[in-house]
């Protein structure tokens, strides 16, 4: 028999699927437009669509070329390429309303460039149309091509974030093809294409790690300049995916957030709930205060 860890209290919240933003999905389905959010089922969606007016697209289609096994998103080989799919979202983050917007991607294993130019016209389109929107896009590691880093960074998005996802020990059990130095570097190499642009990177924990091993992915991450990171729980998508390992406390969560920013990072979120986009708008104004 299978024997899962019990979902802790704090982790039990209702899912606020409400009237207010039933529109909006009708027209992300209109658009052929995808959100993390709504895919992932983030229980913040309330919060961030309605009164933080933030969201998070994925573009370059809902199939990736790689199988994390800790992500839901469906894998396999994509096709769609889609030129118009910039303005689109450029004009649902205007009717939306939105005061920060997150752009991440599907990897796009089977393409030259990764994705980077439709990505890199995602962030001029949204920005010709919304130019009082911060946008933080959040790319896979474009395969380590870093002339694709490079096409991104040319857009000059307000933050440049990529994930590192989990300890450097449990990098090749968690992650499909990324690996954790590969993450660090690109990080790096952001920074050094344009130092004006803050970086930053999340992981999730329950899989396992330590704490000492969850510091030394703060250190490792501050060594590459890495100015902003976030911390949250892993939930289990679906039972075909890896296990929680333990449900971190909330005091844990607030100790571990008290220690990176002692590491010297400029925002630090850290919390149960948290997800790599979630009080994104915020933090564009700490690391730019920076
Ligand atoms: Fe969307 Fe991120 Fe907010 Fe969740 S935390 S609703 S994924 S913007
Ligand atoms: Fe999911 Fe990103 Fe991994 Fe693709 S590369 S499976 S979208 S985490």
């Amino acid at each position: 028999a299978t024997e899962y860890v019990r979902k802790p209290e704090w982790l039990k919240i209702k899912l606020n699927t409400n009237e207010q933003y039933t529109g909006l999905k009708t027209m992300m389905r209109e658009k052929k437009l995808h959100t993390v959010c709504e895919e992932a089922k983030c229980p913040n969606i309330h919060e961030c669509w309605a009164s933080r007016k933030t969201a998070t697209f994925m573009i370059l289609g809902s199939i990736c070329t790689r199988a994390c096994r800790f992500c839901a998103v469906q894998t396999g080989l994509p096709t769609e390429l889609d030129w118009e799919e910039p303005e689109r979202v450029a004009e649902s983050v205007e009717q939306m309303g939105l005061k920060h917007v997150v752009i991440t991607a599907v990897a796009r294993d089977d393409l030259k460039d990764g994705g980077a130019g439709v990505f890199a016209e995602t962030v001029r389109a949204v920005r010709r149309r919304n130019p009082f929107c911060s946008i933080e896009v959040l790319p896979s590691d474009m395969n380590g091509e870093y002339d694709n880093l490079k096409t991104l960074m040319d857009a000059k998005p307000d933050i440049l974030n990529h994930n590192i996802e989990t300890v450097k020990r449990l990098s090749a059990k968690v992650r499909a093809r990324a690996t954790y130095e590969r993450s660090l570097e690109f990080l790096r190499r952001a920074k050094e294409l344009n130092a004006a642009i803050p970086t930053k990177s999340s992981i999730m924990i329950g899989l396992g790690e330590t704490k000492e091993e969850i510091i030394e992915t703060m250190d490792d991450l501050r060594g590459n300049h890495v100015d902003i990171m976030t911390i949250g729980q892993y939930l289990q998508p679906t039972k075909h995916h890896l296990k929680v390992q333990k449900y971190w406390s909330p005091r844990e969560f607030e100790e571990l957030k008290a220690i990176a920013m002692s590491k010297g990072f400029s925002h630090c979120e850290a919390g149960p709930l948290v997800r790599s986009s979630y009080h994104a708008d915020e933090q564009v104004h700490a690391a730019k205060a920076n």
